[in-house]
């Protein structure tokens, strides 16, 4: 018999596993088929920092409420799960050394609480304030919108370890992390509970002859092909989706942007273990001896270690106090480029990224020689030009994408998986779909638009 199904997903990465759920568990679809090429959450899903935040800066609240309802979703199913998740609300600290910065972060903060981020608390001296500390665990119970912490005393009072050249912070509270592995893993189960099946596959066409789609072809390990037939197909296939575009002739801004992240094991306690995520807001020159400079500048292929980084190096720290690991990014060269496995990275990503977080944990240095071994992985952010996703229907009948998630993928994912399944069962869709549809690109001026919308695209 030829199989069949209510909806095939294509892929398996948390952008898949979420849409299935919002179909099986909240629509009652009970006959989908998800196929995945490899291990389910295994390509971009695993690699995350795993955090999350309600802070975008516009234009306009599309950003911010999808993310807020996203935050809603996760703390509603970490009730369901029993705190599955491990959902922390510890904050993003924004910190600066520089007076021009710390304006920046005073407008940021009042533009964030217009756009729904919530309100804005400033914090003038150590002796005079009402800021409320954060916790290490849990999420209940703690403050939204921001903290502007404008007094060095202060900073240090509550986040030792800090450079003391920090003049401000900016604490955004609706922020933290969770595991992953574990959300995703908790929509395949539920929706598998209510007859989803996860097929082990690749999508490998989609066949839309009369205009609407009628069927999905697999291509099996073993290197048998089947046809699923379906009146739906749901694209979440992460940093493939330009292929599959290209496939189906479906024009769309999508490009694809390498992030890699280190994990380093804190055995000198640099990074407090229960420090929120701390991100350094200012540009960085890197500090190395004269003799460094010296041979760093002999070298055609090593004197850019020598210029000055973009603002941007982040951490969080990952474990329990003296078994913890500093997990740290920093965007200082992000190219677009087609995906390609196994990834490849500046070899001089580890220790430009230790040594940039030393500007913000001066401890940091006692990692600088001999540098230790680090964990180094990442993957594609999939990006539109202004940073968004695209949910929705495609041009041609049954064909819907859930997908472009770029850095935000682990936090958008509930409230991405359930914007998905409301379009495809067409039940009422929140005020924030159009702005995330694929069909906004119709739209020529839109697209003109998004370079100026670039510059607010939300990317830490
Ligand atoms: C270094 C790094 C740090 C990040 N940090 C964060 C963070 O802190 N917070 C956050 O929210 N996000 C973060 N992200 C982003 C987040 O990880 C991604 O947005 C998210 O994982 C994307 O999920 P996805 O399901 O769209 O893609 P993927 O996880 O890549 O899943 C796509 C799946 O589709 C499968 N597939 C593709 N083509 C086919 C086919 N033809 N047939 C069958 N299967 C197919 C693939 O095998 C894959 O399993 C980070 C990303 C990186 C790289």
């Amino acid at each position: 018999m030829t199989p069949t199904a209510e909806a095939v997903v294509a892929g398996a990465g948390i952008a898949g596993a979420a849409a299935a759920y919002f179909l099986a568990v909240e629509h009652g679809l009970s006959d989908i088929c998800i196929v995945e090429r490899d291990e389910p959450l295994s390509l971009t899903s695993d690699k995350s920092t795993e955090c999350y935040r309600n802070w975008w800066l516009g234009p306009g609240t599309a950003m911010v409420d999808f993310a807020n309802r996203s935050i809603d979703l996760i703390e509603r199913l970490t009730e369901h799960s029993g705190d599955r998740f491990n959902l922390s609300r510890r904050g993003y600290l924004f910190l600066t050394a520089e007076e021009t910065t710390a304006k920046l972060f005073e407008q940021q903060g009042k533009a964030a609480q217009t756009l729904g981020v919530g309100p804005l608390r400033r914090h003038e001296s150590a002796a005079h304030h009402c800021y409320v500390p954060h916790q290490a665990s849990g999420w209940e119970d703690m403050p939204t919108g921001s903290d502007l912490l404008l007094d060095p005393v202060l900073i240090q009072q509550h986040f030792p370890g800090i450079s003391p050249s920090a003049i401000a912070a900016l604490h955004v509270r609706r922020c933290g992390w969770l595991r992953a592995q574990q959300l995703g893993a908790y929509f395949l189960e539920q929706a598998r509970a209510r007859g989803a099946r996860l097929i082990r596959a690749k999508v490998s066409g989609i066949d839309t002859r009369g205009g609407g789609v009628r069927a999905v072809r697999i291509d099996e390990p073993g290197g048998t092909s089947q046809t699923i037939h379906t009146p739906r197909v749901i694209l979440a296939p992460g940093p493939y989706l330009p292929e599959m575009l290209e496939q189906l002739k479906v024009d769309l801004p999508v490009a694809c942007e390498c992030h890699v992240k280190i994990a380093l094991k804190d055995s000198k306690g640099a990074l407090p273990a229960d420090a929120p995520l701390l991100l350094w807001s200012d540009p960085v020159q890197l500090p190395w001896t004269d003799e460094e400079k010296t041979l760093l500048a002999a070298d055609a292929a090593t004197q850019y270690l020598l210029e000055t980084f973009p603002a941007g190096v982040h951490t969080r720290p990952e474990g329990s106090a003296g078994n913890h690991y500093a997990l740290a990014l920093w965007t200082y060269h992000t190219p677009l480029l087609a995906p390609r496995f196994p990834l490849q990275w500046d070899p001089h990503l580890p220790e430009i990224i230790v040594r940039g977080l030393s500007a913000m944990l001066p401890a940091m240095s006692a990692y600088f020689a001999p540098l230790p071994k680090m964990t180094v992985d990442g993957g594609y952010y999939v990006k539109t030009p202004e940073n968004r996703p695209l949910i929705g229907p495609l041009p041609i009948e049954g064909v819907f994408v859930n997908a472009a998630y770029s850095g935000f993928g682990i936090m958008t994912a509930c409230a991405g998986g359930e914007l998905l399944a409301a379009h495809v069962t067409q039940s009422p869709l929140p005020h924030y779909s159009d702005a995330l549809a694929p069909a906004r690109f119709d739209d020529p001026a839109y697209l003109e638009g998004c370079a100026d919308a670039a510059a607010a695209s939300g990317q830490m």
